[in-house]
């Protein structure tokens, strides 16, 4: 067994994703005298580009996915090691990967990320996406897909729902309105007429380069890949073979109960419901002899047949590898608990992106998502901190955990998010403002004592960089009462 330790003090840090990366590059360029270890599992890595602050927290980047010899060419310090981690022997400040190898670090930042969340793990028929792999099989799935199931309200089955074209969709939520993770009923009611016109043709071309991977070799179902980012589906074609118009129906406040085989189906003797044409409210049962290949029954007492289903329920943080020996603090969401210098509970790892949990009292503005903007903030303030303490100098927590801020696109308008902006922790000690011009735009804003605290943005208002600035400063806006949302009041002048 060939064993390759890095200097005792060396740096390192796992996963290739966008924490990872953006680790790895601010400790080189941190420390340009030493190695930087970036051990990654899969052969192609994600890096930031054209990153763009939009205004003091919102940012907008694109993702490219690259082969690690393109960061090691712009790293020279940087040395990217292909093969999964498998143990951490936290004791001897080691990790152990899938080829053999070991690795001794100083200080060590995992950034693992996380895996879908299934509704049924091993069946066939229950897809996730994660990664371009995982996309891709979905993709083949679809080619001859007559009908799936969505399962899932965040923003991948958002996403989704929109994406799918040519066959039907049903799209089951437990929630009573669309978009729950991101969105009040409002929102929702705002978006819903998209699903219900044909979605114009944005088949361009893709704003980062695909790569078509293989596993590596000996990694086959186990390899785990990057998370995709915001536009995993740009350039790819989410059309089914039955070129029918977009057809969503939505089966709301209800869960999965049982996923049946066509054989379970039969037996048991049921009905399966019709999807109406046309988005109707809705479906009738029917015992009409059309044959699927799954059923999903729901808690609502009706049963769908379709071709496949997408799990689209969240994510759980790849801790697995890290846990045996160790003594995390593991969050109940799963994840590997942080404070306010990214550390873990086990001396001298951090760790940040998808697979930590912010243990650190919060701003009260701030929330934690697993999200492309955290997964960057956390990677390069992660960094900042090993250093920091490294040299045994003070950080203060980065501006960025001040304010939620969340810039992003569904159903093909622009969304932004900020602060508690679906009231999230408030109770009842909140009141909501609204402004909503059908087809254009949708302002909610979340008030708490005269002060603004969140809001949705969907459409072009040209809001965002006025509100973040009254809920940063927490201006009394008792005022203004309504019309603070007044379309006919510059609200950029009453407050400049
Ligand atoms: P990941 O990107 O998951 O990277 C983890 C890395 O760790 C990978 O390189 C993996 O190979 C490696 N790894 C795992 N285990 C090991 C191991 N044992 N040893 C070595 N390496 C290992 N966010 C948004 O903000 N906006 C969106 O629109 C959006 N859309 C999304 C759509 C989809 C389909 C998905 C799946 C996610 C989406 N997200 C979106 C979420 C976003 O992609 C994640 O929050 C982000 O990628 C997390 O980055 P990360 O670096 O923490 O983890």
């Amino acid at each position: 067994m060939a064993a390759e330790a890095t200097e005792p003090g060396g740096w390192a840090v796992i996963g290739g994703g966008i924490a990872g990366v953006t680790c790895a590059e601010q400790l080189a360029l941190q420390f340009p005298d030493e190695d930087i270890y970036l051990l990654t599992a899969a052969p192609l890595i994600k890096a930031v580009t054209n990153l763009k602050q939009v205004s003091r927290t919102l940012e907008e980047f694109d993702v490219e996915e690259q082969a690690s010899s393109t960061l090691e060419r712009q790293y020279p310090n940087i040395r990217v090691i292909n093969s999964a981690v498998k143990e951490l022997q936290a004791d001897q400040q080691r990790v152990v990967t899938e080829n053999g190898n070991q690795y001794l670090y100083r200080k060590l930042c995992l950034c693992a990320g996380a895996k879908p969340k299934l509704i049924e793990n091993g069946n066939p028929y229950v897809l996730g996406i994660r990664d371009t792999d995982s996309a891709q099989t979905f993709q083949r799935h679809l080619a001859k897909a007559r009908r799936v199931v969505v399962v899932g309200n965040g923003g991948i089955a958002l996403e989704l729902v929109y994406e799918i074209q040519g066959c039907q969709v049903v799209w089951a939520v437990k929630d009573k309105s669309i978009g729950n993770t991101f969105f009040d009923a409002g929102a929702a009611e705002f978006l819903i007429p998209q699903l219900r016109s044909d979605k114009p043709d944005t088949l361009l071309a893709c704003k980062r380069t695909k790569y078509t991977v293989e596993p590596p070799a000996g990694q086959g179902e186990s390899w785990m890949g990057s998370a995709l980012g915001p536009d995993w589906h740009e350039g790819m074609n989410l059309k089914a073979a039955e070129g029918v118009s977009r057809c969503v129906h939505i089966e709301g406040e209800c869960e999965v109960l049982r996923i049946l085989s066509l054989g379970e189906f039969k037996k048991l003797n049921i009905l399966a419901q019709t999807v109406p044409r046309g988005n109707d409210a809705e479906s009738s049962a029917t015992s009409h002899t059309e044959e699927w290949p799954v059923y999903v029954e729901l808690t609502n007492g009706r049963t769908y047949g379709c071709d496949f289903i997408i799990s689209a329920t969240g994510v759980v943080p790849n801790v697995e590898p890290f846990l045996t020996g160790n003594n995390f603090d593991v969050a109940e969401d799963g994840g590997l608990k942080v404070d306010d210098h990214m550390r873990t509970s086990v001396p001298n790892v951090y760790a940040a992106g998808d697979i930590c949990t912010a243990g650190w009292t919060p701003s009260p503005l701030w929330q934690q998502m697993r999200l492309w903007t955290q997964a960057r903030q956390m990677g390069w303030y992660a960094a900042k901190c090993m250093a920091a303490d490294h040299l045994g100098e003070k950080i203060e927590m980065d501006f960025c955990f001040e304010l939620f801020a969340h810039v992003t696109k569904f159903f093909n308008y622009k969304v932004i998010l900020l602060g508690k902006y679906n009231a999230q922790g408030l109770g009842l000690d909140h009141e909501l403002l609204l402004r909503c011009t059908k087809g254009k735009e949708y302002v909610k804003v979340v008030m708490q004592n005269g002060r603004m605290v969140g809001a949705v943005l969907i459409g072009e208002t040209d809001l965002e960089e006025t509100f973040e600035n009254l809920m940063l400063n927490q201006m009394d806006l008792s005022a203004y009462g309504e019309n603070l949302l007044d379309p006919d009041v510059d609200i950029e002048d009453y407050f400049d």
